[in-house]
């Protein structure tokens, strides 16, 4: 039997070829530590360092200084909240979020609210969303109080692909002087992000989630109008301004770098691609099955990514009749529990909803027929389901 088609792309996606040949000299060739400033080989890994930040800086209208390279969107995540935290407490200890947010968000807003800091404890305000997973930006301006410090929502939800209204909610914490920060690891790369149009001082990114290595990721942090200040989670060497000690994984900034200036070349086109593709399997679905609930938002959502629930249909009971397609059941991150999503629950539907949630999502390795024979299989799965 051949492989399975891969349709989990929102779970992470496959290193691009091109940037797999970008990254390879810095493994055996280009070694040097790129702190060792002394000699050749630490320079021309600091060079190549440089030019990544360039290019995530780019994608995102940022400054090169204003990158900081961790592990991964969690990491990220984990810095931005507990920095401002730590550095902002004196101002405020309430923080607005959202129900919807990925663990990397709600865990460490449980842990402040929970056990605090140092500085005591936090209030923490988890925003509802309506039935497309939207959060109200007038619901944000009123959870804002004078104990306010930091609004984190994210760029684009990562089951069901909700693209928030992030310039919205970015004018509203310039009006409020508070600190903005967004998980932007479905959103970057996927679409277009404006760190200054849309008043965002911190942003998550993962590289995993844009065909670069897993393992590297950025945390944008402003550093003018306004200046954003972090307490660091990791102490040591210094790196990254102080803000992320650790010998910097120089092979895979270089990649994240490449896979950031594809994904700014690339997008446009490749998003029309996979839209065509998820509202064709939409269709089909509907065609053939009848009653398929779309979760998340009709048009506000990642091309990308299509998110259907389908009455009686169990997605634990689904997934293994679909031998030669991977999807995914709610998120991927939470599948170890038997839990039904927070997100597809935050909708308001119930629970049947939330356990039949399918997740599917396309990606750059995806053909028109791989579509096509997946969205036949899911039916046949479904149907065969139905007559048991
Ligand atoms: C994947 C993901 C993360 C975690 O990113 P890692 O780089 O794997 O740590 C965080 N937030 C969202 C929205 C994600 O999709």
């Amino acid at each position: 039997m051949s492989d399975p088609i891969y349709l989990d792309y929102n779970a992470t996606t496959p290193l691009d070829p091109r940037v797999l040949d970008v990254m390879l000299p810095y493994f055996t060739q280009v070694y040097g530590n790129a702190a060792s400033n002394d000699h050749a080989f630490g320079l021309e890994a600091k060079r190549a360092v440089d030019k990544a930040r360039e290019q995530i800086a780019a994608l995102i209208n940022a400054r090169p200084d204003e990158i900081i390279f961790t592990s991964g969107a969690t990491e990220s995540d984990n810095i931005a909240i507990l920095g401002i935290a730590e550095k902002y407490a004196h101002k405020g200890n309430h923080i607005i979020t959202c129900v919807t947010e990925h663990k990397a968000v709600l865990d460490v807003c449980h842990k402040l609210e929970r056990d605090g800091n140092r500085h005591g404890k936090f209030e923490i305000t988890y925003l509802p969303v309506d039935q497309f997973g939207l959060v109200d930006p007038e619901a944000v301006r009123q959870a804002v109080t004078p104990q306010t410090i930091l609004i984190s929502i994210m760029a684009a939800n990562n089951e069901i692909g909700t693209i928030a209204p992030i310039a919205e909610i970015g004018a509203i914490a310039a009006e409020y002087d508070l600190f903005f920060h967004t998980d932007a690891a479905q959103a970057g790369g996927h679409i277009a992000l404006d760190v200054q149009t849309m008043n965002i001082h911190m942003l998550s990114l993962s590289a995993h989630k844009m065909y670069g290595p897993k393992g590297i990721g950025v945390l944008y942090r402003r550093r003018s109008n306004p200046r954003v200040q972090l307490e660091p989670v990791i102490y040591g060497g210094g790196h990254e301004r102080g803000l992320r000690s650790g010998t910097l994984n120089v092979p895979a900034i270089v990649g994240f770098g490449e896979a950031a200036r594809l994904a700014k070349k690339e997008m446009v086109a490749e998003d029309e691609k996979f839209r065509a593709w998820t509202q064709q399997m939409y269709r089909q679905l509907v065609d053939e099955l009848g009653d398929v609930h779309l979760n998340g938002h009709p048009t506000q959502r990642l091309p990308h990514n299509l998110n259907v629930s389908i009455p009686g249909i169990k997605a634990r009971a689904l997934i293994p009749q679909l031998k030669d397609v991977a999807i995914a059941t709610g998120s991927a991150c939470t599948s170890a529990e038997v839990k039904p999503s927070h997100v597809i629950q935050a909708l308001g539907f119930g629970d049947g909803r939330a356990h039949s949630a399918l997740r599917i999502s396309v990606g750059r390795l995806n053909t028109n027929a791989q579509i096509k024979q997946a969205g036949k299989s899911l039916i046949s799965a479904v149907q065969q389901l139905r007559v048991i």
